[in-house]
């Protein structure tokens, strides 16, 4: 006989809660229905171990039905355990999720509630649950329900050990009858969970015609091994590489990898990837995958995983993850912090391993890594204490050097600045000026840089350290010069000063007289470091001010034409000369924009003109 009833007094309150809060992530009813049957295959292996059945959970499409149907040969249910397990939900994980949902109804849901069956009615308008136990005398148990609130219960008809669930799809769902979303949604959640997982279609057209249906075999979702639960001493490069390629869809091996394996004191496995990354480090993007016992929960939680790991790929499975928590849970939980720690100490110790007995390849990494781990270092003082010796600069010389490796090759020349260009095509000019003073410059060029060079500066811990760009100051390059040398360049320059203000129309144009040693130098810009790197930064957060250029002509007073320049009275050729000289020396830091351009070709005509006559 049929009993009917009504299935908890908090179901009422519950349902309308799961539809609209999960409203965003509706197909995980696809990972609840599976981990279920997962879970009964499990349990029947356990109670009967060493039977060796075809275990399996097999997924059917019936569109023509409009049927979703999930099916497992595990433990089954006894009218009982129907009774106990899906109409007396005990809701201990219902009460925890009211009392999330009304705390927190910003953030999303990442875990299941052990609400995990009631998903389905996101997107069924009708359930049915044909079942039988495995338990001797057990009677099959049909089941149904059209909202998740009433139901009907009566004898069914199943005569194998397992369980089927049917969903009726509703009319506003009908999109999750579509094969091809269906088959997407198995393999991102189920695809690697440990029970045999199949997807069965049944043609629709077949049925139709009335044709013999196409002997269409179902395929297996889940034939990718979940690597990352083999012991590391048991994984091969190729199996890593090939499990990388697979999972995240690249063709390109990864740089290397760290495989996570800890039982005590908690349960962690995975794998991280150093991917091989462009050189644009806006659009980069990684993916880490969080699996709680290889079932999928979702991409990129940064309350789990560090932010700045987020740059690599990886999968990451904790299965004692406290998932039936709100996100804001999450990052308050120490559990969750002291696994977040956990990682990112794994992934330093590979760091300074490879440094430490792998030079040459960990720099030849240096160039696809750096912004990885200078973002590292940024964000996490404990990722930074670990792995700021193994910080490489690249020079222009193509080495790569720590920073005390820097200081000491170029000791006692530049005290503790590190010179660097982060343009060296532009700034080539000025990066081969240093060059041949035998200074080493470093290239400092990613978008990362600029606020690593400030940070470095900080926080490395050492005292009066200094990045200063190639074109920031002129020091390296003076001769000596004696006070009343000083004070008789001062009073030229003086002079010049208003020269060079007329002759390119910059009043504001800031003027030094220097004995450079290189005297085939005529002049060059100077920019003052902080100043310059103010604006940068403006622009990069996009303040629409536009700073002056705060910069100061050096001229060399050892060159020919400088001198020539101050000796000489003739007023035609002096403002030319002043121009060409400012040109010459803005052209070795950027290029001219298109009037100066014009300008500066009209000008080199007339001295050509002038030098003919
Ligand atoms: P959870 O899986 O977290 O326990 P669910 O709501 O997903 O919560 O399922 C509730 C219970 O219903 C399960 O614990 C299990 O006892 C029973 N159940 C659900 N699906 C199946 C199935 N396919 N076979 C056997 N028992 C099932
Ligand atoms: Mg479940």
């Amino acid at each position: 006989m049929a009993q009917q009833g009504n299935i908890s007094i908090h179901a009422q309150n519950i349902m309308p809660i799961i539809k609209r809060w999960l409203y965003s992530d509706k197909d995980i009813f696809v990972r609840e229905m599976v981990s279920n049957g997962c879970d009964a295959i499990t349990k029947e292996k356990m109670l009967h171990p060493g039977e060796d059945e075809d275990y399996r959970v097999t997924v059917t499409l019936d569109k023509a039905a409009g049927e979703i149907r999930f099916a497992d040969n595990g433990i089954g249910m006894t009218a009982e355990e129907v009774e106990k397990y899906i109409n007396q939900v005990a809701f201990s994980g219902a009460e925890e999720f009211l009392k999330n949902y009304e705390g927190d109804n910003k953030g999303g849901i990442i875990g299941h509630f052990g609400l995990g069956f009631y998903s389905a009615f996101m997107v069924a308008d009708k359930v049915t649950i044909h079942t039988l136990s495995g338990q001797d005398d057990a009677l099959p148990v049909r089941w149904t329900s059209e909202d998740g609130m009433a139901f009907t219960m009566e004898d069914g008809d199943r005569t194998q050990r397992g369980t089927e669930i049917t969903l009726h799809i509703s009319d506003e769902e009908k999109d999750f009858l579509d094969a091809f979303r269906l088959r997407e949604t198995l393999n991102r959640y189920c695809g690697f969970m440990a029970t045999p997982v199949y997807f069965d279609v049944i043609k629709e057209e077949t049925a139709k015609e009335g044709e013999e249906a196409a002997a269409q075999e179902p395929v297996l979702i889940n034939a990718t091994k979940a690597l990352w639960l083999k012991a590391p001493k048991d994984c091969t490069d190729e199996e890593y590489k090939s499990f990388y390629k697979e999972v995240f869809h690249v063709y390109e091996d990864p740089l290397f990898y760290v495989h996570l394996n800890v039982d005590y004191p908690f349960n962690l496995k995975g794998i991280l990837y150093f991917p091989r990354i462009s050189q644009d480090f806006g659009s980069r993007e990684g993916e880490i995958k969080l699996f709680s016992g290889q079932v999928f929960v979702a991409n990129n939680i940064k309350e789990v995983i560090p932010e700045f790991l987020m740059l690599l790929k990886g999968v990451i499975d904790c299965p004692d993850l406290p998932l039936n928590v709100s996100r804001s849970f999450l990052q308050n939980d120490g559990y969750v912090k002291k696994l977040s720690a956990y990682i990112t100490r794994k992934v330093a110790d590979k760091l300074t391993g490879l440094f430490n007995t792998d030079r040459s390849n960990y720099q030849s990494y240096w160039d696809d890594i750096h912004p990885f781990v200078k973002y590292g270092c940024m964000r996490d003082g404990k990722f930074f204490d670990q792995v700021k010796d193994t910080l490489l600069y690249k020079t222009s010389a193509g080495e790569y050097l720590t920073l005390q490796e820097y200081l000491s090759k170029n000791e006692g020349r530049l005290g503790k600045k590190i010179i660097y260009t982060n343009d060296p095509t532009r700034q080539a000019a000025g990066v081969s000026m240093y060059v041949n003073e035998g200074v080493d410059v470093v290239t400092l060029d990613s978008l990362i840089d600029l606020n690593f060079l400030s940070f470095m500066e900080y926080s490395s811990g050492m005292e009066g350290l200094q990045f200063v760009r190639v074109d920031a100051d002129s020091e390296t390059f003076r001769k000596e010069m004696t006070e009343e040398e000083k004070k008789a360049s001062e009073e030229k320059a003086e002079t010049l000063s208003q020269l060079f203000r007329d002759a390119t129309g910059n009043p504001a144009l800031a003027l030094r007289l220097e004995a450079l040693k290189d005297e085939s130098l005529s002049a060059m810009l100077v920019q003052d470091e902080q100043g310059r790197r103010f604006s940068e930064m403006g622009r990069i957060y996009g303040q629409d001010f536009k700073l002056p250029e705060q910069v100061t002509l050096v001229l060399n007073s050892e060159n020919l034409v400088v001198r020539s320049l101050i000796a000489s009275g003739d007023e035609e050729k002096r403002p030319l000369i002043a121009a060409q000289l400012y040109d010459l020396a803005r052209m070795s830091t950027r290029p001219l924009e298109k009037d100066e351009i014009t300008a500066f070709l009209a000008r080199s005509g007339k001295l050509l003109e002038m030098l003919c006559k």
